[in-house]
């Protein structure tokens, strides 16, 4: 899929924007001050497949822990910054590889001035994010908060950045509902030529977030925009990261990552499918190929619903037909069935 192009800005060794991929992001849930847990964290995240991680930067502790993090994190290091430009300061000094800010809350002009200039002098790119609470504008029933004002604002701290020829931008804006956040990223891709982070933000606990990221950010990424994504949910980082990689995958900007089929069920099942599909998925999740894996309920319908798979179960009657390249190879009773689908997904050649 064609991506549109967007200035290159790189995070330590990590490239966003100007090439056709998003970059996967998440935000940690531990202080970074509590360093060793802090650490756990990232690594996990980073092998589950995060590229970048954000961490909150609430006081000089967590600052200075930066220098201990981005010194054993596999993956670049972003620091969360709100209110006190001296925090981005010291996190930049400590080995923060890029940092956020909202300028609506990061204070004066000079505030900004000082955090651009530690900035440049150690090559660390700095993602701008454009709230809808936190604009100048102060919106009512009457006068609400439009995607333009979002735009207006973001120009105002963009052009803040240019005049100090400063370029290592990355933009996000969040609205105070979906559409709103479409039509923003729509018209700040027209607008900017820096690379966007996607995500809607507060999107809630996992069944209602990722129903609602997929439904704000599938727009965008096929209109090619977004060059790195975070799919906020209330749930363990971990979880972000499958997700993006889910719904990067599906939209065929995410390779090397199996596709994971299950039947609804019906009235044909005799098997324990709801099971045995989470234990595939869950399985699957380690493996680094494009491999199509489906569980189907029945023998009947199973095989050719599934059609195009390498590898699938169908289920009988308590037993499990395992067909490979759309021919049945085995018959499995329960407890067989998953550990061989596993050993003929290892060691099929794609
Ligand atoms: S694959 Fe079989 S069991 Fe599953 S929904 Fe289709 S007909 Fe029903």
């Amino acid at each position: 899929m064609h991506r549109l192009e967007t200035h290159p800005t790189f995070v330590k060794n990590v490239q966003i924007g100007g090439q056709n991929k998003v970059v996967i992001q998440t935000m940690g849930t531990i202080p970074p001050k509590e360093k060793e847990k802090a650490l756990e964290e990232i690594i996990t995240c980073a092998n589950a497949g995060a590229e970048l991680f954000r961490m909150s930067v609430l006081d000089e502790l967590d600052a200075k822990a930066f220098a201990f993090l981005s010194a054993n994190s596999p993956i670049p290091l972003i620091a969360d910054i709100h209110f006190d430009f001296k925090l981005a300061i010291l996190a930049i000094e400590n080995g923060a590889s890029k940092i956020r800010i909202n300028p609506g809350n990061i204070g004066s002009l000079d505030a900004i001035n000082k955090i651009i200039e530690t900035a440049k002098k150690y090559g660390v790119p700095i993602r701008i994010g454009v709230n809808s609470g936190s604009l100048k504008k102060k919106a009512s029933l009457e006068n609400p908060i439009t995607a333009n004002d979002l735009i207006k604002e973001c120009a105002e701290m963009v052009k803040i950045f240019e005049d100090r020829q400063f370029h290592d931008i990355v933009l996000s804006l969040k609205g105070s509902n979906i559409m709103e956040t479409i039509e923003a990223y729509r018209l700040a891709s027209k607008t900017f030529p820096y690379p966007l982070h996607i995500g809607i933000t507060e999107a809630g606990i996992k069944e209602v977030g990722l129903i609602r990221s997929a439904a704000g950010l599938s727009p965008l990424l096929l209109d090619g925009i977004g060059d790195t994504i975070r799919i906020s949910l209330s749930e363990s980082p971990v979880e972000e990261v499958k997700a993006c990689k889910r719904l990067l995958h599906d939209l065929n900007l995410y390779d090397n990552y199996p596709t994971f089929i299950s039947c609804p069920t019906c009235g044909r099942t005799e098997v324990n499918l709801i099971p045995m599909a989470h234990r595939v998925s869950d399985f699957l999740e380690t493996i680094h190929k494009p491999i199509k894996v489906a569980i189907m309920g029945c023998i009947v319908n199973g095989p050719g619903e599934a059609r195009g798979v390498h590898l699938g179960l169908a289920g009988g009657k308590k037993h499990w037909a395992l067909f490979k390249d759309g021919k049945v190879i085995a018959t499995l009773n329960e407890d067989e069935a998953f550990e061989r689908l596993k050993k003929e997904i290892i060691d099929y050649k794609i």
